[in-house]
């Protein structure tokens, strides 16, 4: 009997009813990841799985809550104590972190089970699952393994959607984790700015990550902002507002918008009927659904201006991976030549350009032309945005105008151009603002699942995850995996 391709809420139940022990589980898992062929894993607990799941087979089940014994993988940008963490780069080979990023302890303190550090693209910089340093991460749902589930999130991503895990956690900050829910039929969710500690998580642009996570359903990652979410003393940055009972919130008719620039740059007839598929059941349930204007400059903006920013942060950011701090020490006379060998070797070129790209536009003489302008620029899409969600409950949209993409089709060729591939690079609007945004399944092409996404205002995940789980209902699609 298979148990880890369910979701929390009946594993829990299983090992409630003594079906099922965490020692079984773990075993299932590290069976799982012995014949998994995603390469999803960056390190397995073999053995500190086992330890901790003897200990607690031992113990009572705590009934009261739904995490205990769980098995979960963490992408490999989050510092586990003793535990070694790359950010899949290999400049950080061997790097072990003297302390455990905040939401790795909540969940330890839960009693879930670490079972894996998962892939991600080099430093989480990048979409397409395979810029790291242990090469491409594939999809599960693509047998031929010619697709990719996407990035940066990639190892956490399949970990979930092969049934290894019933959730993993992610980070987001440009759509890392909202995109490869949609390539795997999986639900991704990142939580206002500041919702969760980024305590230990490896920043790339502060300003905009966010601890994110998959799980099989809605209700499953409601639970798992109960517990990760609220202040911590560790990350000032983290919100001290209250959190709520994510799970109780009643439904009602919800007004909804969808963005005309980019649902007009759909191309995909599959894609774009289901959409309005459930654009047409959920005003059956009394919803109101509008569709606004945001400009096609403004909607084309999006990416350049996200790009700019976090190429910016991303820079100063990782100036201290020096092989001093940080890194593989490389012989040098100077700092400045070990820091230029350390960097060489130790970086792909993908993430070279983005350094590249980043230190132009802090360069004194272009910071007005480029950053500073980005800046404003981003002032400008946080303002239209804020306003329509000021009138909107939310906004819905495809999260993604494709299936997953094919390995090789990897680098768009025309992301700058005049059409600026609008509908697969708009997710980061919600990194802008700081806004929670949601994807969940919507359904297949050629048996290739594809999303849809929903972003509220501020601090209003409650009501986000309450009209996700309508969208769920009308859909039918939720604890789906693909062996
Ligand atoms: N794909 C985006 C990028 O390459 C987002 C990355 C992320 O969210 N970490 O920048």
């Amino acid at each position: 009997m298979e148990y880890l391709d369910k979701n929390i809420y009946e594993i829990h139940e299983a090992l409630a009813n003594k079906k099922v022990t965490p020692l079984d589980l773990v075993k299932e898992a590290l069976d799982k990841i012995k014949n998994d062929t995603n390469n999803a894993f960056e390190y397995v607990y073999e053995k500190e799985a086992i330890k901790l799941a003897e200990e607690l087979s031992k113990q009572e089940v705590e009934v009261d809550n739904p995490l205990w014994g769980i098995p979960f993988a963490i992408k490999d940008n989050f510092s586990t104590k003793d535990i070694p963490t790359t950010a899949s780069s290999k400049l950080l080979e061997g790097y072990l972190p003297p302390f455990d990023a905040e939401v790795y302890t909540r969940l330890l303190n839960k009693k879930a089970i670490p079972i894996a550090k998962t892939t991600l693209d080099e430093l989480a910089m990048g979409g397409t699952g395979s810029s790291g340093h242990l090469g491409k991460t594939f999809n599960p749902w693509d047998k031929s393994k010619t697709r990719m589930i996407g990035g940066s999130s990639c190892g956490s991503a399949a970990a979930c959607a092969a049934g290894i895990v019933p959730f993993a956690i992610g980070s987001d900050t440009g759509d890392s984790v909202r995109k490869p829910a949609s390539y795997s039929a999986l639900v991704g969710f990142k939580p206002t700015w500041g919702r969760i500690s980024r305590f230990g998580l490896f920043p790339f642009a502060p300003s905009l990550d966010t601890v994110a996570y998959f799980t099989r359903n809605v209700k499953d990652s409601a639970l798992l902002l109960n517990v990760l979410g609220g202040h911590d003393i560790k990350d000032t940055t983290s919100s001290s507002i209250p959190i709520e009972d994510y799970q109780s919130l009643k439904d009602k008719p919800y007004k909804a918008t969808i963005i005309k620039e980019i649902y007009d740059d759909l191309k995909d007839k599959t894609i774009k009927d289901a959409f309005d598929k459930l654009v047409s059941e959920l005003k059956q349930k009394g919803y109101k659904i509008n569709t606004v204007s945001i400009g096609f400059d403004l909607a084309k903006a999006i990416y350049s201006c996200y790009y700019i920013i976090s190429s910016a942060e991303a820079t100063s950011n990782n100036a201290n991976l020096d092989g001093i701090k940080f890194g593989v020490n490389k012989e040098a006379e100077t700092y400045e030549e070990m820091l230029f060998k350390v960097r060489t070797e130790g970086f792909s070129d993908r993430i070279r350009r983005r350094f590249v790209i980043g230190s132009i536009s802090l360069l004194e003489e272009n910071q007005q032309e480029i950053y500073l302008r980005a800046l404003r620029c981003r002032r400008v899409i946080v303002e239209t945005f804020n306003k329509i969600l000021e009138s909107s409950d939310a906004i819905i949209l495809p999260a993604s105008p494709t299936i997953a993409p094919l390995f090789g089709d990897d680098i768009p060729k025309k992301s700058f151009a005049k059409d600026a591939m609008i509908s697969d690079n708009y997710l980061a609007f919600a990194n802008l603002g700081g806004y929670p945004s949601i994807t969940l399944p919507l359904g297949f092409e050629d048996e290739m699942p594809f999303g849809v996404n929903i972003t509220s205002h501020h601090f209003t995940e409650a009501k986000l995850l309450k009209i996700a789980q309508t969208v769920e209902q009308i859909t039918g699609l939720k604890d789906l995996s693909k062996k």
